[in-house]
């Protein structure tokens, strides 16, 4: 793979005297992390996400308007629309292959991280195949066969500083590519509970972590993409105060960079997963 894209930007232009180093992916998930929860905490504490133009991302579901985890990061991890609950399948409940099974598949480094614990729909959904979220059975099962090829850490305290310790490890090794999947779990959780003090804490770690990337990304051949996977807590823009206790249905920021191709306006959420997997392959 690296060969060939080597030997592509090679014939492209005509000559070979630098070499050219790996494409890797860093995947970052605000889950729950709608605009109006950036816009808002921007206000107090300045954020570097602010700083970027963000596209969008449209989130509904194969069968609700208003995705869960589960749904939404299997069209991140396979780029199919499926129900909710459902982790790796599609509606009828046929497996899809998720992009962190191929890269693993292909020699590509593939490491899944999240400040959530081993039975999260996010992280689940990139190596998990049920039509339940909440069947710990499978999810053990799939998870210790996924662990033979996968880097998959869970709980960790920081995105931030669990980001700087892949970013040394990918340093060290330049030849190699990477896909890394970041998520921020809690900026979910914290907005379920409409508790704003917790939500700006793991909003402002997830920031730190998305600038930490931007910056690897600018003398690294890595491509980052931050987005969420739905927006928690109908947060309002007006009074900067939660709406609901549930999910929301609007659209989710996206920021990249390092792409071969822009994203221009609003896209639908199985698209992120071409925008992985054309980076990778
Ligand atoms: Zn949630």
């Amino acid at each position: 793979m690296l060969f060939k894209k080597f030997f592509s930007v090679c014939l492209f232009i005509l000559q070979c005297s630098t070499p050219v180093y790996a494409k890797s992916v860093i995947f970052m998930i605000g889950d729950g992390m709608g605009y109006n929860h950036i816009d808002c905490v921007n206000e107090e504490v300045p954020l570097f996400m602010s700083s970027l133009e963000p596209g969008y991302v449209k989130t509904k579901s194969a069968d609700n308007n208003v995705t869960d985890s589960a749904a939404s990061a299997t069209a991140y991890a396979c780029g199919i629309k499926t129900n909710n609950e459902y982790l790796g399948v599609d509606p009828d409940g046929k497996v899809c292959e998720t992009i962190a099974e191929k890269a693993a598949a292909n020699d590509i480094k593939v490491y899944i991280i999240t400040t959530d614990d081993e039975y999260g729909a996010t992280p689940s959904a990139f190596y998990v195949h049920t039509d339940s979220r909440y069947n710990k059975e499978k999810i053990d099962l799939y998870r210790k066969q996924a662990a033979k090829t996968m880097k998959l850490t869970f709980n960790v305290p920081s995105t931030f500083d669990a980001l700087q310790y892949i970013l040394k490890k990918m340093d060290k090794d330049p030849y190699t590519e990477y896909f890394v999947m970041v998520e921020g779990a809690k900026i979910d959780k914290a907005s379920h509970y409409n508790d704003y003090d917790w939500m700006v804490k793991e909003l402002v770690d997830f920031d730190k972590a998305v600038q930490s990337a931007w910056k690897y990304a600018d003398t690294h051949d890595v491509a980052v993409i931050v987005t969420a996977d739905h927006e928690t807590g109908a947060f309002r823009e007006d009074n900067c105060d939660f709406g609901s206790r549930g999910h929301s249905g609007v659209d989710v920021p996206i920021y990249t960079k390092g792409l071969y191709r822009t994203i221009n306006g609003v896209i639908d959420n199985t698209k992120v997963y071409e925008l992985i997997k054309d980076t990778l392959y």
